[in-house]
């Protein structure tokens, strides 16, 4: 089995330790800050063996030396980026797989918050470990990609098995509800969403992870090959790719 253990921190990241239960080998997807995630270790007498990073930012990888330096773990990163992973030591592209003891992780590579973002999908666990390119109900900033890119990025994900649980990256869900409605007000799903959603949160549990089906009913952002999306962006018919620039333009100053 993997065992997901979900670390708060900051004001909205998460870091993830995953554990393969039978071995006892522990993950940890990026590494905001190293406090939390020693303190989520020691607390289980857990170590550290494999460190999976996404993408480059600070808030994903601004703990990967000390992390290190205290564990020994190993890092595993973009082959896309390598220069923009602290302390990389193994470098995956597209349909590799990282072994997490008996549990494996297929990369997917998927460009457009960075260039060089991956997301690691672990096929037995049905868990994908989305970064910042897929949140419940919204999706990260075009940083450095293209919005064809993103559009194909996200085909990727919205290909895997729709009982996956999508883990990103950030508890961004209240914010990404209100813009998605504000585009997206008739869909039924996305306004339960919104109740559940709140109830959550105001009991500070997380909104995350949510599930591919949840995403594919309420996302606005993998929704845009759908008629009323173009229609809301005034882009009838425009392409899939186009209207989620306009989309992610939209959301961008909402
Ligand atoms: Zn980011
Ligand atoms: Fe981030």
């Amino acid at each position: 089995m993997l065992e997901i253990l979900q670390i708060p921190v900051w004001r909205d990241n998460y870091a993830y330790l995953a554990r393969c239960t039978a071995t006892d080998t522990v993950a940890c997807v990026d590494s905001p800050e190293a406090g939390p995630i020693l303190e989520a270790l020691a607390e289980r007498g857990w170590s550290l063996d494999l460190l999976l990073n996404t993408h480059h930012h600070p808030d994903h990888i601004g703990a990967n030396k000390v992390l290190k330096e205290k564990t020994g773990c190993r890092i595993v990163g973009s082959c896309h980026d390598p220069e923009r992973i602290p302390g990389i030591d193994r470098q995956v592209d597209e349909g590799d797989v990282v072994q997490v003891g008996e549990q494996h992780a297929r990369v997917l590579f998927i460009p457009g918050h960075t260039r060089g973002h991956i997301a690691y999908h672990f096929e037995q666990a049905q868990a994908v470990f989305s970064g910042d390119t897929l949140f419940v109900a919204g999706c990260g900033r075009l940083f450095e990609g293209t919005a064809e890119q993103l559009w194909s990025s996200f085909q990727k994900l919205m290909a895997l098995p729709p009982e996956t649980k999508i883990y990103g990256a950030h508890e961004y869900t209240l914010s990404n509800i209100r813009f998605a409605l504000s585009v997206d007000p008739d869909n039924l799903a996305l306004r339960v969403l919104e109740v559940q959603a709140q109830a959550l949160r105001e009991t500070k549990q997380p909104t995350v992870p949510s599930t591919l089906a949840q995403e594919l009913q309420t996302n606005p952002f993998l929704r845009v090959d759908r008629s009323e999306i173009a229609q809301a962006m005034d882009m009838p018919g425009a392409p899939p790719a186009q209207v989620l620039a306009e989309l992610r333009a939209r959301k961008d100053t909402f």
